[in-house]
């Protein structure tokens, strides 16, 4: 019914449109006519000639609705106004496209089923041939369907819940837990030794983390006494050696050559008696532990050239050692290159020739160690 009613207007509009302004003089039919009259062809005259007024009067019949469209047609053609006709009927068209499009054919839809996700709506596009589309049956987005999996924290690493939707793979997290920091415990502990610190482990009993702590520096080593390993010769070099008591560790030094120590000994040992019996005073009988005494003490006094070992200790403490010695002495030169030599000068010195002279001395042992070139000496006295 609708449609009947916008195609009757249609129809009026281009009739109204090819008469030209056919509003603005609607008051006037006469006006309408004379318009309509001019502009038939001569072709056509029979047909104005035959019903003049009754096609004006058609025409304003037609707009109030009566059913004479046969006459408005041929009037429309006959007038020459086909084209503008058609003009006027897109016009109308173009205000009223749907309902005038409806009139050409039954729409057939094609349907087009977008399906809803997690996160969006479905629904149906219609489509037509025609290019009439329209979208419906909306339908409400899924939602996630998450599983969740708990992820437990660890000494350095936070927890959390892990949630994956199983439809779409979509992923987040929350619930999160601090790390729950380490947990350590003592662990070994390391003694210190001559060489290296001693320490404690400490360990995380949840992780195994490890880390050392409470250090002790190392001890250094405990030198035990040397022994001689192989002994110097007037041709070749001795080697002796001594041992940490606590590591085990060996340390090797090099005994010089004795050169012409051992003769230089016994030299000194006779200049020496010569001078005492030359004094009336009993000459001194060598004996081999101070000889050999004599000789370290030689060694010693290279780098400390005084009346002190190198642990500090007076040199006269080991004689005063030995079997049957209650009173000592000792002298020590160097850079004299002969018995001669040496014995000269400690003669011209009081305190060295003292000793030479002492009577109370009943020992001796001399030592002579060759060192870059230059003759250390030394003398042990002893007596009871
Ligand atoms: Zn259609
Ligand atoms: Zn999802
Ligand atoms: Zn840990
Ligand atoms: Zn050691």
């Amino acid at each position: 019914m609708n449609l009947h009613r916008l195609y009757s207007i249609g129809l009026c509009a281009a009739v109204c449109l090819s008469l030209s302004g056919c509003a603005n003089k609607s008051e006037k039919p006469n006006d309408v006519r004379d318009i309509v009259t001019p502009s038939v062809s001569e072709e056509n005259s029979k047909i104005t000639q035959s019903a003049p007024n009754d096609a004006v009067n058609s025409a304003g019949n037609i707009s109030a609705g009566t059913a004479q469209n046969s006459s408005v047609s041929e009037i429309n053609s006959e007038s020459g106004q086909v084209p503008s006709s058609s003009s006027a009927s897109s016009a109308v068209s173009s205000t009223s496209s749907n309902s005038a499009e409806s009139s050409e054919h039954e729409h057939s839809y094609t349907a087009n089923t977008v399906e809803p996700t997690c996160e969006t709506q479905g629904y149906t596009v219609y489509t037509c041939s025609c290019g009439n589309r329209y979208t419906d049956n909306f339908t409400d987005a899924l939602g996630h369907s998450y599983t969740q999996s708990v992820v437990n924290p660890t000494c350095t690493n936070g927890g959390y819940t892990l949630n994956e939707c199983t439809r779409c793979g979509t992923k987040t997290m929350d619930n999160y837990t601090e790390a729950l920091g380490h947990s350590y415990s003592k662990g070994e502990t390391v003694a210190p030794t001559c060489t290296a610190s001693g320490y404690t482990t400490y360990v995380c009993k949840n992780c195994g983390f490890s880390y050392n702590d409470d250090y002790t520096g190392a001890t250094g080593h405990a030198w035990g006494n040397w022994s001689v390993v192989t002994e110097a010769t007037a041709t070749s070099t001795g080697k002796r050696q001594c041992e940490c008591t606590r590591c085990g560790e060996i340390r090797t030094e090099t005994i010089a050559r004795l050169s012409d120590s051992g003769n230089f000994a016994d030299e000194v040992v006779t200049l020496v008696n010569a001078e005492r019996t030359k004094q009336g005073i009993a000459p001194l009988t060598a004996r081999n532990d101070l000889n050999e005494y004599a000789q370290l003490r030689s060694t010693e006094i290279v780098s400390n050239f005084a009346h002190e070992r190198p642990d500090g200790a007076s040199p006269l403490d080991y004689v005063m050692s030995l079997s049957g010695v209650m009173r000592s002495g000792e002298n020590i030169a160097w850079g004299q290159s002969t018995p001669e030599e040496v014995m000269n000068a400690w003669m011209n010195s009081d305190g060295h020739r003292k000793n030479i002279l002492n009577p109370d001395f009943t020992l001796i042992g001399v030592g002579c160690f060759e060192s870059n070139g230059r003759k250390y000496w030394t003398q042990i006295f002893a007596g009871n």
